[in-house]
């Protein structure tokens, strides 16, 4: 038998359900503030993930799925979103009518990450961009949207991170600190982090080897390094942040593996979830299209893990599931012919009918509509087809009417949705 490929999964009913008011309580939040939907492809040039998001990155370094097509031509599975976002953003020139564009997307990114709970190669995310405002109250307004999310989803006890990360001018500054500490502590550094460390330092900050992160705890603070543009662009974050009484933690280690984020840095973390705490993340980029090839054009977002979202949702996915409104038991070709009528007008009136189709005994059917949770049972047998009449039975309080025979649909529609 043929399986699906490691770090791979199915989302089968039962708990798809759950995905499904997910996204509904997602999408109508997006829609309510003003964010339209995005559908980009699932695969885009290489080019693409490696200007974005950087060379010196675990997702470029080791972890994207890449291969020549037919032609030869390098294609990737997306990783992220945010790329192919702006990528669309420029290539359809959509800040020429409006440089302020709300973007938002829910699909599937790919990772050749080690498999592990809450990690996967194929996982889903839930991906908000605003273009083209400079201020940090979009910032704030993205977080807003997050903690709310995450409130109406019933998730227990997500906390908001928030860092901020400097800007062209001051970044530098602060990075030849960060370096000269980490020469310091060189010995106690993984390779990966010895490397980054010339390469790319911040992301040492990042790292989660336990003799790395113990070797770090002294190391300098961006927030001691923010030139005052930077400052108060941060101060202005916290002061809203407190006025929308949305409680954060500020967190100085809060960094980005990706090379375009600037300012504001944020994440989603929560204690429900073990070592992967975030579920969701995000920040500021304004250096990312024009990077690509656009105009100079500010840009912020996030993109939350679906699939772990979805393990900590406090949503009661019983309370979700759809069992049929009806199964109707018919005995009797004839009978049969007229339930199969029925339960096609009952559908397009939005009433779940089911029936049995292989001829079975009252007794199995019965089981059958039990088994399916029917709230009502249609019986139709011979005498009863004689009489002009079925009986519907009320599968919770066992009650029983008769019905004629002329109306059924009407009938049933009446008693359903009384
Ligand atoms: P990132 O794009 O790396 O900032 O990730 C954003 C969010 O996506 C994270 O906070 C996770 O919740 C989720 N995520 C990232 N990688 C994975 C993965 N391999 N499996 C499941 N969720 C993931």
């Amino acid at each position: 038998m043929i399986q699906l490929i490691r770090g791979f999964k199915d989302i089968l009913p039962g708990d798809i359900e759950l995905w499904q008011q997910i996204e509904k309580i997602a999408v109508e939040l997006f829609e309510d503030f003003g964010f339209k939907q995005i559908r980009i492809p699932i695969m885009e040039r290489t080019e693409l993930f490696k200007r974005s998001i950087g060379e010196d990155t675990d997702i470029v370094e080791k972890e994207m799925y890449t291969f020549a097509d037919r032609k030869g031509d390098m294609i990737t599975l997306r990783p992220e979103a945010t790329a192919s976002i702006v990528r669309a953003y420029i290539q359809h020139k959509m800040f020429a009518a409006d440089p302020v564009q709300k973007l938002y997307m829910i699909g599937p990114m790919f990772r050749r990450e080690r498999p592990q709970k809450g990690r996967y190669r194929q996982f889903y995310q839930i991906d908000a961009e605003i273009f083209g405002v400079a201020s940090p109250l979009v910032d704030v307004q993205l977080i807003f949207l997050l903690t709310t999310l995450f409130s109406r989803l019933k998730v227990a006890d997500a906390r908001a991170h928030i860092n901020s990360l400097g800007c062209p001018k001051c970044r530098p500054g602060f990075k030849t600190a960060l370096r000269e500490m980490l020469m310091s502590v060189s010995d106690r550094l993984c390779s990966d982090c010895i490397r980054r460390r010339d390469r790319n330092p911040l992301r040492v900050l990042d790292c989660k080897v336990p003799a790395c992160r113990e070797a770090l705890v002294d190391a300098p603070s961006i927030l001691d390094h923010l030139c005052a543009e930077c400052k108060e662009d941060f101060a202005e974050v916290q002061q809203s942040l407190d006025r929308l009484n949305v409680p954060y933690v500020i967190d100085k280690r809060l960094v980005r593996g990706l090379d375009y984020y600037a300012r504001t840095t944020f994440e989603i973390q929560t204690g429900s979830l073990g070592a992967q705490s975030a579920v969701a993340g995000g920040g500021r980029y304004d250096g990312l299209v024009k990077e690509l090839g656009g105009p100079e054009m500010p840009a912020t977002g996030f993109a939350i893990g679906f699939d772990r979202l979805a393990e900590i949702c406090g949503l009661n996915s019983a309370d979700l599931q759809r069992t049929p409104h009806l199964f109707v038991a018919a005995l009797g070709a004839q009978s049969q012919a007229m339930a199969f009528e029925w339960i096609c007008s009952l559908g397009l009136a939005g009433i779940r009918a089911e029936m049995d189709f292989s001829g079975r005994s009252l007794k199995s059917q019965m089981k059958r509509a039990n088994r399916l949770g029917a709230s009502h049972v249609l019986i139709l047998g011979e005498n009863e087809l004689e009489q002009g009449t079925a009986i519907l039975r009320n599968m919770q309080t066992k009650e029983q009417t008769t019905v004629g025979l002329d109306h059924v649909v009407e009938n049933i529609k009446q008693v359903i949705f009384a």
